[in-house]
């Protein structure tokens, strides 16, 4: 009896360890390396009003980083992958209609992850490795799906919260909002510019007045000594650096 209930106990314990496995091996909030180095990563695009200022932005501030692309405006917008992908920036996965994936069946995760991977291949000729879910919100399915198709959950450790820049969007958000008397720009700058750690994933957006701010947001983690890579140079310098799956701040996208 005991035997049975022991054997039972460990099937248990293999099972929960099973389904937890893939949530630490194949998420990355940031990498674990010494080395002063952090990505820049930009999420909803490719759109030609705001992609295009962006790619200019970087050219001139020699910076590749990597892009986590929407399918269908990526299927709109062909050219800006291939010239995102010329350019040395890393086109990554953010699936194909921006859904919620928690929500959705195994079938339509796989098919918003098979239909961006096609559209990225069918521009760049090489099937992207790295994916981030709409709104950061995931779970153990959708981590499963995602090593199906070769790819890994990206998310982040600094938040730029650059999206209150854009006023469309969020029209109550001004720049005289902020108690503290800071504008909106300032803070985003001060964010990145103070959290950035060696390993650190910025995350930021395809769009708006985050481009302006660039400049100022570089030469900063220059002084401190920080190199601009891609997500994917990261990972060569050292594994996923250990993270709770529940700290995640709400994002509104
Ligand atoms: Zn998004």
């Amino acid at each position: 009896m005991m035997r049975t209930v022991w054997i039972a106990a460990v099937i248990g314990l293999s099972v929960i360890l099973s389904s937890l496995t893939p949530l630490t091996a194949n998420t990355v909030w940031s990498v674990d390396t010494t080395r002063k180095q952090v990505a820049f990563t930009f999420d909803d695009g490719p759109k030609p009003e705001s992609s295009i200022p962006l790619i200019d932005m970087l050219e001139k501030l020699q910076i590749r980083s990597t892009f986590f692309v929407v399918g269908h405006e990526a299927q709109a917008n062909i050219d800006l992958i291939k010239r995102l992908h010329e350019q040395g920036h890393e086109i990554a996965n953010h699936t194909y209609n921006h859904r919620r994936l928690p929500a959705l069946s195994d079938e339509e995760i796989l098919s918003e992850l098979e239909r961006t991977n096609a559209v990225i291949r069918s521009a760049t000729g090489e099937s992207p490795r790295l994916f981030r879910p709409p709104g950061g919100q995931f779970n153990t399915k959708v981590i499963q799906i995602a090593a199906s198709l070769g790819l890994t959950v990206v998310l982040w450790d600094v938040n730029a919260g650059d999206y209150v820049l854009d006023v469309h969007r969020f029209p109550v958000k001004d720049e005289s909002r902020r108690e503290d008397g800071s504008s909106f720009s300032q803070s985003v700058i001060a964010k990145i510019t103070t959290q950035a750690k060696p390993g650190s994933i910025i995350l930021m957006h395809n769009g708006g007045d985050v481009i302006e701010l660039l400049p100022t947001i570089v030469t900063k983690l220059r002084n401190r000594g920080f190199e601009i890579v891609t997500v994917g140079e990261l990972l060569r310098e050292g594994k996923p650096r250990p993270n709770s799956i529940w700290n995640n701040d709400h994002v509104p996208d």
